[in-house]
């Protein structure tokens, strides 16, 4: 039975920490070394990823504990260099962990691949050509994927859409294509290039682009949780006001543009650090999740808090193209760790626990919000990187951390007094040392 409750995990050493990872998930050590040693990646592999290769960029690569989506305990790896946002989804995910946890529903993994046709003078008739061919065209699509339609997948649909004026004379079939397990865009790539010459002859017009859309909203992920009122109580406010004053930020996402941005960055933390982490496009991920966003004409909140009674209540929707397997997976030695630590191989279940991590990133940032604020918490952990950009080493840098977070100055200036206090202080330390008697010292 996996668990993703690890009380203490965050007191430990780095060493401590893989060891109790292979206990909690039943992946060796070794493997999680030679995944994470250097960050999985030699030069030499990076250079068959990418183009002009000089070698590897390193990220911090951590695990958000106690998440519970659909009755399964998930530990969920995370990749983000940004202090603050693992230890707030662990702690929010423990709230929602008291009112049940997460449940979540995903969406037939759909993906929509584009076919633009230009020049045709008729749009009514050429709508008409394509639908009656429908048949036709999802066989000439499936033929494109043979692969994808032996493990189940394939065309499902067709659909035709006017745009602009007549006189634009475009445009656009969509083929609506199962992707089962993968992201698909490149499946989608080559269906699209596969059908365009007949489409354009269907409609008596010339082929334009041809290629995936990244608004994938036939392929959405809906999470909902329910945290009990104490859960979210603090020093100072009790937990009825905080759901309050987590309901008013929701209202003002909804309301103001300005803000639903920022509500939407709070959930992308957490989605976007587990779709790196998996080896996901995360470009592809934020492009869906914003034009989703905007879908009404007007920018708005991804998720949206309510009180029920003494429970907050908690809803998120994007689309999600996510895969488990494909694209970068198949040569990422991290990312194909990341999925055994989860224990997922479905992309279905992939994108119900990194929506669920975005609820709780969000849950974390509206609460922090709505009580403290959100730089107590967050200049606290970033103090560390602070102390270390001013040139502290190992124990010094949570000493000088500690030092300028109780001088409220989490600045570098601050962070290099404070190391000069502490080399100042163990020299006299040293000197003190000198003058007790040799048995004694
Ligand atoms: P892919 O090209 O690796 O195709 C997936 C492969 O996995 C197929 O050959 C398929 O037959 C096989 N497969 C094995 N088991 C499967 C299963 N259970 N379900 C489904 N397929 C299975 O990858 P992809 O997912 O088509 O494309 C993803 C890549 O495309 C990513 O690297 C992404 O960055 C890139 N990309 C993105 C965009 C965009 O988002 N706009 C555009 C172009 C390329």
């Amino acid at each position: 039975m996996r668990t993703s409750q690890l009380p203490g995990f965050y007191k430990v050493t780095v060493a401590e920490r893989r060891t109790l990872m292979s206990e909690a998930t039943g992946v060796d050590p070794s493997e999680i070394a030679s995944a994470l040693d250097a960050g999985g990646l030699s030069a030499e592999t990076a250079d068959k990823f990418v183009e002009n290769v000089l070698g590897t960029y390193g990220l911090p690569y951590g695990v958000t504990l106690n998440v519970r989506v659909n009755g399964q305990d998930h530990v969920v790896p995370m990749v983000v260099e940004e202090p603050s946002v693992v230890a707030a989804a662990s702690n929010a995910a423990k709230m929602v962990r008291a009112g049940g946890g997460f449940s979540a529903e995903v969406d037939a993994p759909l993906m929509i691949s584009q076919v633009q046709l230009t020049h045709v003078k008729d749009a009514a008739r050429a709508h008409e050509a394509i639908l009656g061919a429908k048949e036709e065209i999802l066989a000439k699509a499936n033929r494109a994927v043979p692969g994808l339609v032996a493990r189940g997948g394939g065309a499902r649909d067709l659909e035709v859409r006017t745009l602009g004026e007549p006189s634009d004379e475009m445009i656009v079939a969509h083929i609506i294509v199962d992707c089962r397990d993968a992201m698909g865009a490149n499946l989608i790539n080559t269906i699209a290039e596969g059908v365009a010459d007949r489409l354009a002859d269907l409609a008596g017009g010339r082929v334009g682009l041809r290629i995936l859309s990244n608004l994938c909203d036939k392929r959405c992920v809906r999470v909902r949780c329910r945290v009990p009122a104490q859960m979210l109580a603090t020093e100072q406010m009790d937990g009825q006001a905080v759901i309050d004053g987590i309901v008013n930020a929701s209202r003002f996402a909804e309301l103001d543009p300005y803000r639903a941005a920022t509500h939407n960055k709070g959930i992308m933390n957490g989605i976007d650090a587990v779709v790196i982490a998996t080896g996901n496009d995360w470009r592809a991920v934020e492009a869906g999740a914003h034009a989703f966003a905007a879908r009404s004409g007007r920018y708005a909140p991804l998720s949206i808090w309510r009180r029920d009674s003494d429970f907050l209540t908690g809803f998120l929707e994007l689309p999600l193209a996510l895969g488990t397997v494909g694209g970068t997976l198949r040569v990422h030695p991290s990312a194909r760790l990341s999925l055994k630590m989860m224990g997922v191989t479905e992309a279905s279940d992939l994108a119900a626990v990194a929506a669920a991590v975005g609820l709780a990133s969000n849950l974390a940032a509206v609460r922090a919000l709505a009580t403290d604020g959100i730089q107590r918490g967050h200049m606290a952990l970033h103090a560390r990187s602070v102390a270390l950009a001013a040139g502290a080493l190992g124990r010094d840098v949570e000493r000088v951390a500690a030092m300028i977070v109780e001088a409220r100055d989490i600045t570098i200036e601050a962070a290099r007094r404070a190391l000069q206090v502490l080399s100042e202080e163990s020299r006299e330390v040293r000197t003190d040392a000198r003058e007790v008697p040799a048995a004694e010292a």
